[in-house]
């Protein structure tokens, strides 16, 4: 276990006065819900915190305590002695937020990445865990801090998101036991699961409709690709976080092992890889720079459209044996 990495971790949390919370590119449920509990740890042990986020906050997450507090890396003042990552895998996946953290007197890694090359000062990370809200709780409950119904829901929220709502490979009973401790806490796991899988805004569905209509099944159907073209983001006015989990489409078919859906950004095509276990996609995120977990990784290529859908698909098709 990571007692060793947890216990040096908890001394930097009390020893700091000042915190610098980032979250990764692109933020999902994890890395915010894990932002936020920690956040109000802190706060509750009078800490100063300030957050920072490098991407927009979705509003299916405008119920989690502090999502309105999170800065963008201009914002932030400069008076912090620790910058925490936390659910970010690698240094790139802080996007503007990255200088700040290379800044701080003390940087510390909080994650739960298999990919994680541990670039802190102080690195926490349980590699193969199911959620980074997992490490969150743990060290919650370490530190002897009172588990309240906003921190029990932030970190609900994440554990919930990482692990397809306690369905994926990675889930484990300490998720299970954790989450009923959180539901004992306060965390309403009904709304949670509303906000989070039951409800979603028009311009998600129209993006849905596009992406099934683009889908593509090769290799006898063991691979099922996406690729999503910038004017359909204009025409949707879907933002890139919105189409957070839209790549499980193309995997929950029968027969499929692979999926993979490119998007194409101003920065270059951002790949979101996914196989079905005990088949692996992180080994090749890595190949491409990127990174993630066995089963979902992604990477980010600058090239085209088409030339990416070839990179990833004969990388994948390698795979197939
Ligand atoms: P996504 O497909 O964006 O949901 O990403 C799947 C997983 O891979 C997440 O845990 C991400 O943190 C990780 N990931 C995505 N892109 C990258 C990248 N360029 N570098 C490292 N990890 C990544
Ligand atoms: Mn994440
Ligand atoms: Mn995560």
């Amino acid at each position: 276990m990571d007692y060793e990495e947890m216990r040096a971790w908890m001394e930097q949390m009390r020893k700091a006065n000042s915190l610098l919370l980032i979250s990764h590119v692109s933020p999902d449920g994890d890395t915010i819900g894990s932002v936020l509990g920690l956040r109000l740890a802190l706060l509750q042990m009078g800490k100063k915190v300030q957050i920072v986020c490098d991407g927009t906050i979705p509003d299916s997450m405008d119920y989690l305590s502090g999502h309105d507090a999170y800065l963008t890396a201009d914002q932030v003042e400069l008076d912090y002695d620790t910058a925490v990552a936390v659910d970010v895998s690698s240094p790139e996946m802080m996007g503007e937020s990255l200088p700040l953290f290379e800044r701080a007197e003390h940087r510390v890694v909080v994650d739960h990445h298999a990919t994680n090359p541990a670039y802190g000062e102080v690195n926490w990370i349980r590699r193969g865990e199911s959620a980074c809200c997992q490490l969150i709780y743990d060290g919650i409950r370490a530190l002897d801090i009172e588990l309240t119904k906003e921190m029990a829901t932030c970190i609900l929220t994440g554990l919930s998101t990482d692990t397809g709502h306690f369905q994926y490979a990675a889930t484990n009973y300490h998720n299970m036991e954790s989450a009923a401790d959180l539901v004992r806490h306060g965390a309403d796991i009904s709304y949670i699961s509303r906000r989070m899988y039951r409800s979603q805004p028009m311009r998600r569905v129209e993006m849905t409709k596009i992406v099934y209509r683009k889908m593509h099944f090769e290799c006898d159907g063991q691979i099922g690709a996406v690729e999503l073209e910038k004017k359909n983001f204009d025409e949707t006015g879907c933002s890139f976080g919105e189409t957070d989990g839209l790549v499980n489409l193309a995997l929950e078919i029968e027969g499929v092992r692979f999926a993979y859906l490119l998007s194409e950004r101003e920065n270059g095509i951002k790949v979101s890889l996914r196989a079905v276990e005990p088949d692996t996609v992180n080994d090749v995120a890595l190949q491409f720079g990127g990174g993630g977990h066995a089963q979902a990784a992604g990477c980010t290529l600058h090239t085209t459209l088409e030339e990416a859908s070839t990179l990833i698909f004969n990388a994948l098709k390698a795979k197939l044996g």
